[in-house]
Order: C-alpha cells, then structure tokens, then sequence
C-alpha cells in the first residue's frame, strides 16, 4: 500500500458514486425516496465547491416502476424487467431534476448498455459527452438503458456500470453506496457477530467468499457484485469505497477520509484509458488458446502473441476485434485487439511468422496481436 487512504482521496478530483434502488425507493410506502435524494444533491453541491466533480450511477427504474404498477413481486421476465425500467427511469429522472434544482444543481440523463462502449469511437464520443457536461457543471445521472438491453449486451447490475463509468469519466473515486456499512467478514443478515471491515489493500479468496449475493428486496447485485468492481478498481490502480448511504453526509466524511465504510485500495498502478478499455470496457468476441512458451512471452517478458504459440481457436470474430487469450491453466491472460480473424487464425496458427503470407496469400502483421493492443489480465 504505497499511499494512506488520506492521501489516495486527497487527490480525488472527480468521483463516481453507486447508489443501490433500496436506498432510492421506500420499499414500504412504494415511492422514490425524496427526501434521499435531496441530501445526496446538498452533499454534491458541497463537493462541488471544493472543486470535486461529481456523476451519479442510480439504479431504482425497474424497482420505481414496479411500485407506479402496484405489483405484489418483482417479475422475472426481461420484458417486463424492462417495461418497468421504462417507466420508472422517467419517474426516477424527474424527482432528479425536481431535488437537485433546489440544491441549483442541473442533472443530465445518460443511459448506456455495454454495447454502446464496446466500440471504442462510441466510447470516446460518451468520454467526451461527460466532459462537457463537467465544462458546464452538470451532474450526469448514468442508469443502465434496461429497455434495449438484452443478456448480451448488459452490465447486469449497476456495481458493474459504476466501474465502467469510473474509467469512462476518467474519475479518482468509485463509491458504491448501499443499505449497510460495507463489506463484513461474515453475512451480517444470518450472523449478528460478523463484523466490518474498514480496509481492503489485497482481495483474497476469503473476503471473496464471504461476500455473499443476498440482496434487497428491489436491488439485483447484493454484495457479490460490489468485490467483483472492487477487484476491478484495485486492478485498474483506482481506490473504492462501500458506505452506507443512510448516514448522513456520508459522502463528505469519505472524501473527508474519514474512517467510514470498507475503504479499497488500489493494488495496481493506474493503467491508461485505452487498456482501461480493453480489460473491462469491451466484451470479447472469442478466444485464442497458447502454449506454455507464447505465455511466458506475453506474461513474463511482454512479447506481442505470434502464430507459432497458439494452440486454437474458439469463437468468429474479424480481424480488429477484441479476444481474450487463455493459458494453459485455463485461465485469461491477456486481452487485445486481434490481426486476424479467427478464419485466418485458424489457417496460420502454430505457423512461423514467415510462413503467414505463404499461406494466406497477404500478410497483414507479423503478430496476432500486438503488445499496445494487449492487456494483461494475469492478475484475475
Ligand atoms: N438498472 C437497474 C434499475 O435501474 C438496476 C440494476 C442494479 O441495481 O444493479 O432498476
């Protein structure tokens, strides 16, 4: 842990903030809870003048939805999934726009589906669009677009989106605010006795475990989710935080560094916005098999992928796509941007690099996939 958690937040500039559907809908009275949302605007007004920049992550259409329709059970059906986030997003947006503009805040509606960002040009066009937002001081409020967004192209939960959104405004922070105090050795619902923990510099399996998937009534990630973005933070050299968002001015005691909630430390150092991306921006559309020599390369000795150590193919793909490439344990090692498609691939694999052209007729590139267009996942 090179620097204290004050020193990590010290130099927060800009901060995302994950606010789960329990703390936004009253799941007794059925209704978005104003009163929430009025405190969350006063603590963004004060961020923002201490110069900290703000973009909300909110869940809660599908649950404000659900309570506009009187329904008894949360369905199960996509469809009706996403009729109900088509209702609740406007209900939600509007007591947005109605809260903050009492704080003389003005929120901005961005909805995404992982689809959107997986083409890079899309996802430069989304950095930008927040940029601007920030140019003129308005909070972008970012949900999931639920309506469009079918299996392939979810996040799935919103602790997932917030990571994205992270990377993608370019933020110091994620907080992921929640309806307990963070992360707990044990599942506090079924034991009274599992206490908090306030510090996390290294995810092990144990923490992993502990982290169970037991969720609110209306909320979809439980806590499972929250250590996978976690992991996903500390990977990608940025810290975050699980707070309760029921305490007041939680949001000011975290930049505060106060000790509050479970505190992530970074356990990388900050990668660049492009393999940013590549790990966890882009969903890959197949995967190359190597063998032990094209994995030490890539691993150990930061080689460029070559025909000669691929071992197979898995997946239709062309060439410029992004692939993840496996190892012999089976495990993800690295992500890029593939030369070839997996057709071509299939041709030239195990080849020497001057036998490509012999065999396709052209040669596009020495290598599959280009050490600047690759990611190491050999953390995961
Ligand atoms: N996008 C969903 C909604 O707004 C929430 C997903 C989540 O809470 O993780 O209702």
């Amino acid at each position: 842990m090179a620097l204290e958690r004050k020193q990590h937040l010290s130099k927060v500039k800009r901060v995302v903030i994950k606010i789960g559907s329990s703390l936004l809908t009253n799941t007794s009275k059925r209704t978005i809870r104003t009163g929430f949302l009025s405190h969350l605007a006063f603590q963004i007004k004060a961020l923002q003048q201490k110069n900290i920049q703000c973009v909300v992550v909110t869940s809660g259409a599908i649950a404000a939805g659900f309570y506009q329709l009187k329904l008894k059970e949360k369905p199960k059906e996509i469809a009706q999934l996403q009729a109900l986030a088509a209702i609740g997003q406007s209900n939600l947006m509007h007591s947005y726009v109605q809260t903050f503009k009492k704080k003389n805040l003005n929120v901005a509606q961005l909805l995404l589906t992982w689809d959107d960002l997986s083409q890079r040009s899309r996802y430069s066009n989304a950095h930008n669009t927040l940029n601007e937002l920030f140019r003129y001081n308005i909070v972008p409020v970012v949900n999931e677009n639920d309506t469009v967004a079918v299996e392939e192209i979810k996040f799935g939960d919103n602790d997932t989106l917030g990571v994205l959104v992270t990377h993608l405004s370019e933020s110091d922070l994620l907080i992921i605010l929640t309806d307990t105090d963070g992360l707990y050795d044990q599942d506090p619902h079924l034991n009274p006795k599992a206490r908090l923990i306030y510090e996390v510099d290294s995810l092990n399996s144990d923490i992993e475990k502990n982290a169970t998937s037991s969720k609110s009534l209306v909320g979809t990630g439980g806590m499972q989710s929250k250590v996978k973005s976690a992991k996903r933070m500390m990977q990608s050299g940025i810290p975050m935080v699980i707070a309760n968002g029921k305490l007041k001015n939680v949001l000011t005691r975290i930049l505060n560094a106060e000790t509050v909630g479970t505190f992530f430390y970074p356990t990388h150092l900050k990668m660049n916005s492009r393999k940013r991306w590549l790990a966890w921006g882009v969903k890959s559309n197949g995967e190359i098999r190597v063998d032990e020599g094209a994995q030490k390369a890539i691993c150990d000795k930061g080689k460029s992928l070559l025909p000669g150590g691929i071992r197979s193919v898995e997946g239709n793909w062309s060439a410029g796509d992004v692939v993840k490439i496996i190892g012999v344990e089976n495990q993800e090692i690295a992500k890029g941007v593939a030369n070839y498609s997996s057709s071509d691939l299939d041709l030239i694999k195990g080849l020497k690099t001057e036998q490509i052209s012999q065999k396709l007729g052209r040669k596009s590139a020495d290598e599959v996939i280009h050490r600047d267009n690759m990611v190491k996942m050999d953390y995961f």
